[in-house]
């Protein structure tokens, strides 16, 4: 546009608005100073995610949606206040590897309704928020317009963490055809799994998937590097991708400043994945004690799980079908967790829960079945300060950046909740969330209160 033009068009503009403002009848005057929304949360023991040790009472003031100061005088002049009777104050759990969008198990995903499944993702996020966890690091499905309605306040749930679409070679653990169906790429035609998923073979295929998801709105990128439980034709032992379609992904991410996050169980598919430069491994159940000091040594993350959900699937004995897969993924926890704790390894907290509004609150059994292998502060830390640590990664891509998360601190967003009885010393209580968290607040609005 030269420049003249372009005067007239803003000229056009302006005036375009001062019409509206005129038709209106009530012409603004000088804009005000936006109101400030005070909270006071009195008398807290904070957790600011120090090992143990908790502060002494203290009063803590939200402005907005931020921590102001964890020293507030006992009142503030035109502060909501509530009185949190001596108990402690914990940040937001957050979720490491969630799956919002996959609300039916991955067999029936191409047999239900978008609408359906639309309904059920927000009542999933409804679930999540409501057992006191405010992040959701969501990690394969298209979970972009939940996290949009979220934060426009529409329905309530955690903030979200999209990665779009699952990027998965033809047989990977992403290809959830049944067995005859025709390929989308080769005369099949797109199905409504193709809204979950991007089947991609070659870096060239790969790049536009990754492309694409970035396009939808994924704020990280999760690829299929190896065999899965829920998928039918891939065994947990198979290697998916090779290192230069996975280095065509990561380098692709890198362009947006962000990453790619792999589902990987075995040694196999690890190294191949740190060879291409992955960042964030996903389970990694079946590694050894030395690939996982590769992790560490490359500075790369272990994002993991200890399977509560997936348990239940497991009958004794049983070796074929998913039932199987999952009782073979499930022989490496032990070592993978304390193998893990013993090196000094961050294990990230999350559940791969998805598929039923059950599973969704089976989530909170995350807490107890760590206590196997961690303390309680150990936990407590990797669902919150340690887990924020791997949503940093998205870098610009980051949709939060006022403020830390996963942390009660001056600036930090007003993600935080208010329990009954002491965490550090059992943090399985919050599976009891209904009875033992007594105050949820996420984005400085208190979404439960029953002080
Ligand atoms: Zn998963």
């Amino acid at each position: 546009m030269n420049t003249y033009i372009y005067r007239i068009f803003l000229a056009a503009l302006l005036l375009s608005f001062g019409i509206t403002a005129n038709a209106g009848g009530h012409r603004q005057a000088a804009a005000k100073q936006p109101e400030i929304k005070r909270t006071l949360i009195r008398n807290v023991r904070v957790w600011e995610g120090n090992g143990n040790k908790l502060t002494a009472p203290r009063n803590v003031l939200i402005e907005n949606n931020l921590i102001k100061t964890l020293n507030a005088a006992d009142s503030i002049a035109g502060a909501d206040v509530i009185d949190g009777g001596g108990r402690i104050m914990i940040p937001g759990i957050i979720e490491a590897h969630g799956h919002l969008a996959l609300s039916a198990p991955p067999a029936e995903l191409g047999d239900t309704d978008l609408g359906y499944m639309g309904a059920v993702s927000v009542k999933a996020a409804e679930i999540y928020l409501m057992r006191g966890w405010t992040t959701v690091r969501d990690i394969g499905g298209p979970s972009q317009g939940l996290a949009k309605a979220i934060d426009e306040g529409i329905v309530p749930g955690p903030r979200i963490y999209p990665s779009a679409m699952i990027i998965s070679q033809t047989s990977g653990h992403g290809d959830l055809r049944r067995l005859n169906d025709p390929h989308p790429n080769m005369g099949g035609g797109a199905t409504l799994m193709d809204r979950f998923k991007l089947l991609a073979d070659g870096p060239a295929e790969v790049r536009r998937a990754v492309r694409e998801s970035l396009r939808l709105g994924a704020v990280q990128i999760k690829v299929m590097a190896g065999g899965g439980i829920s998928s039918e034709y891939d065994p947990i032992d198979t290697v998916q991708y090779s290192v230069e379609e996975m280095r065509a992904a990561v380098e692709a991410a890198a362009d947006w400043q962000t990453y790619v996050a792999v589902h990987a169980y075995t040694d196999e598919a690890v190294n191949r994945a740190l060879d291409a430069g992955v960042k964030v491994i996903e389970h990694g159940h079946l590694l050894s004690p030395k690939t996982l000091k590769r992790i560490q040594k490359e500075g790369a993350y272990l994002s993991s799980q200890s399977f509560g959900f997936i348990r239940q699937f497991i009958q004794p004995g049983q070796t074929g079908g998913q039932g199987g897969k999952a009782a073979e993924v499930m022989t490496g926890v032990d070592t993978l967790m304390e193998t893990a704790r013993d090196i000094g390894l961050p294990v990230a907290f999350g559940t791969d829960t998805f598929g039923t509004l059950r599973a969704y609150r089976i989530g909170q059994t995350e807490f107890g079945f760590r206590k196997r292998w961690f303390d309680s502060a150990e936990i407590l830390t990797q669902a919150t300060r340690h887990n924020a640590e791997l949503l940093k990664l998205t870098g610009p891509r980051n949709p939060y950046q006022d403020g830390p998360l996963g942390v009660i601190a001056e600036g930090a967003y007003a993600d935080l909740l208010l329990v009954d009885g002491n965490p550090l010393e059992d943090v399985a209580l919050l599976e009891d969330y209904e009875n033992n968290i007594r105050l949820i607040m996420k984005d400085g609005t208190v979404y439960k209160n029953t002080l």
